[in-house]
């Protein structure tokens, strides 16, 4: 290994890693992908996500985020909601991904699910927000419904897992349980990495080189790296982290015992709040009850009706010298906090939901705002380390609303020409 050189080195199989590594390992290019985690989770199940979720904290207030180290990143247990790239935020940073979208669109199965798929919970839900005045409208999901009865199906959903079995079919290499530790330069160049290799009971350091590295290990791990690296000013704004609740109440008698897609629909209120369907499957609502010591809700899956409450938060907080993100909301973050909450609260009660209570305060799956394109990247996502890029969450403009996945795709295949181009 030490003395092989790829032509492109990845770091992470998540979406953006995933994908540039399928695309640029079918141009015939010599890709190494290096994936911290394992293979899991072959299908869904409560052992299966145990095993990969990696919940880390952000404050004081127990506000915490998730994230799956896995090969396929955080979609092996996302909920597949696909909002599309803002176009013209994009294009003011120098980057064109119109081409790219059409591509997406025509190669996935993106489209809002048929109502045969929602389920007596999400109709529940549709009913009460439109009585209520709101404009609740179905989501667009990266879901292929042909796959699905009756409901709600795993397998269904598109996965970054998709594109490195896309890439192992056109040549790529993939190495697991190997977390990058550092990004080897010579001169003002990045020439490779260090990563520790799980073996055994211990671990082995090792080197892979390449002309190209791309830091693609997620919003949460990249900034990191980067600032490792000697980047200048990496997090020195503060991040934004979507925080918000979800929000639960048993409606008797509803009685769905199916399982739907959590986030199939959903509806903005003034001021960058969001209010969304949070009727997530039963292989999550178990642990999620039970975390809330719910045992009522729980037993009950059926008749638990589920609002999920995300607010737009400023940027603020600091990325600690250690790799540990910190944040505390203002005085404007608290009060639409409050105002989602207590919509979410109205809108179980019309729904007929007793026994009403949140889970906490989260942050919403998408932390960002620490790394900033035309700053510390440039449009081919370059870095000032020369051969050094950045593709993955950590880029997304904090000025973007809605999901990130397909902005990531299609941001990695632009980073893709530029590479392509490039070895
Ligand atoms: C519960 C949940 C629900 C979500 N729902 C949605 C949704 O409905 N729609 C949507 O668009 N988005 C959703 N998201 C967000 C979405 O999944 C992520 O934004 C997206 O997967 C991020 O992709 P990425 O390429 O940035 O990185 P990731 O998917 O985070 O992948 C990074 C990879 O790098 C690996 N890695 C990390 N550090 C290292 C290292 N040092 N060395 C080697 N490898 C490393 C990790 O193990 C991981 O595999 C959700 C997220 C969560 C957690």
């Amino acid at each position: 290994m030490k003395h092989e050189e790829f032509d492109v080195i990845v770091v992470g199989s998540g979406v953006c890693g995933a994908t540039i590594a399928r695309e640029m390992s079918r141009q015939g290019r010599k890709v190494l992908m290096l994936e911290r985690g394992g293979s899991a989770p072959a299908r869904e199940s409560l052992a299966g996500i145990a095993g990969i979720a990696d919940e880390v904290r952000l404050g004081e207030r127990k506000l915490a985020t998730v994230r799956a180290l896995t090969t396929g990143g955080s979609t092996s247990m996302y909920f597949a909601v696909a909002n599309m790239p803002p176009l013209e935020l994009f294009r003011a940073h120098g980057i064109e991904l119109a081409d790219d979208l059409e591509a997406v669109r025509r190669e996935l199965p993106i489209a809002a699910l048929p109502d045969r798929l929602l389920m007596a919970k999400a109709r529940r839900l549709r009913a009460s927000a439109i009585e209520l005045g709101h404009d609740w409208r179905k989501n667009e999901m990266l879901i292929d419904a042909s796959q699905c009865d009756s409901g709600y199906r795993y397998e269904a959903k598109w996965k970054a897992l998709d594109y490195v079995e896309d890439a192992l079919a056109a040549g790529a290499t993939l190495i697991q349980r190997a977390m990058v530790v550092r990004v080897l330069r010579e001169g003002g160049r990045a020439i490779g990495v260090e990563y520790r290799r799980r073996k055994g009971f211990g671990s082995e350091l090792r080197q892979a080189y390449a002309k190209k590295v791309v830091l693609a290990a997620g919003e949460l791990a990249t900034p990191t790296m980067l600032r490792d690296c000697g980047v200048d000013g990496v997090g020195a704004r503060g991040f934004f982290c979507n925080p918000g609740y979800g929000v639960y109440g048993l409606v008797p008698g509803l009685g769905g015992g199916e399982e739907g897609f959590v986030g199939s629909m959903s509806c903005h209120l003034d001021d960058g709040i969001e209010l969304g369907d949070a009727n997530v499957a039963r292989v999550l609502h178990r642990p999620m009850m039970l975390a809330a010591l719910r045992f009522r809700h729980l037993l009950s899956y059926g008749d638990c009706v589920g609002v999920g409450v995300k607010v737009k938060d400023g940027l603020g907080g600091r990325l600690e010298a250690d790799g540990r993100l910190r944040k505390g909301f203002d005085h404007r973050d608290q009060v639409r906090l409050d105002q989602g909450r207590r919509e979410a609260v109205r809108l179980l009660e019309r729904a007929g939901a007793k026994h009403i209570f949140d889970v906490g305060l989260r942050a919403a799956g998408r932390i960002g705002g620490l790394i900033r394109i035309g700053e510390h990247v440039d449009g081919k996502l370059e870095t000032s380390l020369r051969g050094l890029h950045v593709c993955d969450g950590s880029i997304i403009p904090d000025d973007m609303r809605g999901t990130p996945t397909v902005s990531l795709i299609c941001l990695a295949r632009h980073l893709s020409r530029h590479l392509l181009a490039a070895t």
